[in-house]
């Protein structure tokens, strides 16, 4: 049996007819850019406010562009430190520098793969400025803990959402807790458009305005009147229709993924092998389903050969990257992700899987343990 990482091609086949309708429309309506009129950028803005339960939502190009436009909002740039998780795609940390400031990283929290509260306080200095809590995989960061530490010290916090569409403590969305959020809609992300898009949320009204400017040249509404020097960074109407259609099934897709996950937890529980935790009243909305194993590397070969794609998130963390060299970091300085990142591997994880895939999966886990 042949299965993918993930596949795209079977949501599209379940809703081609409206996808294709919906990209006919903006091109008859050529309503291609993301302009501050675009009728299906204004409704996906409108339907993912209602979505996450947040006061705005302003769209832009990519998940990148969020986090970058939101650390700008909020006044941060050259001087300043942004702590984030040593565990993340590069994009959290890169934000950061691209604004001029600079990131200092923090160890993960065992078991959990987010950031550890009690590493965060050990971090801050003088020029802190800000943490970017990341929702890996789809589980929710330590916020409680996290906002406390923020109001202690005086810190914004821009959650980075990029993998965490529809994730929950206590019933409340990720995206809310902080200062403001950033997701990502790239196509293979929990909501994913057919090219780039993201978009910022936030119960603030100033940083929201700031961020709508600088997303759109400076200009907060009228043509023409460019406030301030912004950039440009919208999200087209093609995307946003596509986005239109999705996101209505978002949660049937998220049940699905947390359905497979616990066809995981079920078929594993007597493997070796350690899974996922989730904390106390976390909704985890499993855009990864990673586990931990020391013989990572050797299973990641015997199950390629039994025709089941997986993948590592990520082969290396942040500290550890090249691009990072020269802040001279070492394994000794954050030694849960120095052990962690030799032992994950994500097995292939989307709404469409099949039990009969999964238990494909889990069987053959368990024979490559019994060779
Ligand atoms: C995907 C991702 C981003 C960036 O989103 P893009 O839309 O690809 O720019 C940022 N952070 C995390 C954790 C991500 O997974």
């Amino acid at each position: 049996m042949k299965i993918p990482f993930v596949d795209l091609g079977r949501q599209y086949e379940h809703l081609k007819k409206e996808l294709d309708d919906a990209v006919a429309t903006v091109v008859n309506d050529r309503a291609f850019i993301g302009s501050l009129k675009n009728p299906h950028v204004r409704e996906f803005e409108n339907s993912f406010a209602s979505f996450i339960g947040v006061k705005q939502v302003i769209a832009c190009g990519n998940g990148t562009d969020a986090l970058e436009i939101l650390i700008k909002s909020l006044g941060i740039g050259p001087g300043d430190e942004v702590i984030v998780p040593a565990l993340s795609w590069i994009a959290t940390s890169e934000a950061v520098s691209n604004m001029g400031a600079t990131p200092v990283f923090a160890d993960i929290e065992p078991g959990f793969f987010t950031i550890d509260p009690d590493r965060i306080e050990e971090k801050i200095t003088s020029r802190t400025k800000a943490i970017i809590p990341v929702h890996l995989y789809g589980q929710p960061a330590n916020m409680k803990k996290i906002m406390e530490i923020a109001r202690k010290h005086q810190l914004k916090v821009i959650e980075d959402c990029a993998q965490a569409h529809g994730a929950e403590i206590d019933g409340q969305r990720v995206g809310t807790f902080g200062d403001a959020g950033a997701f990502s809609f790239y196509p293979g992300k929990n909501l994913g458009a057919y090219g780039d898009a993201g978009c910022m949320v936030t119960n603030d009204h100033n940083t929201a305005q700031t961020a709508r400017m600088i997303a759109q040249h400076g200009q907060p509404g009228e043509k023409h009147r460019h406030f301030i020097e912004g950039r440009n960074s919208r999200m087209d109407g093609l995307q946003a229709a596509i986005l239109n259609v999705k996101l209505p099934h978002l949660e049937d897709w998220t049940e699905a993924r947390i359905r497979h996950a616990h066809t995981y937890f079920d078929l594993l529980k007597e493997s070796p092998v350690r899974l996922p935790e989730i904390r106390a009243g976390h909704r985890h909305v499993f855009h990864l389903f990673v586990i931990r194993t020391d013989k990572r590397n050797a299973l990641r070969s015997y199950l390629s050969e039994k025709g089941i794609a997986t993948a590592i998130q990520y082969p290396s963390a942040l500290p550890f990257l090249e691009a990072y060299a020269r802040l001279g970091h070492t394994k000794a300085d954050f030694p849960v992700i120095a052990q962690y990142q030799e032992q994950i591997l994500s097995l292939p994880m989307f709404p469409e899987l099949t039990e009969k895939e999964i238990s494909y999966v889990t069987d053959s886990i368990g024979e490559f343990f019994r060779l």
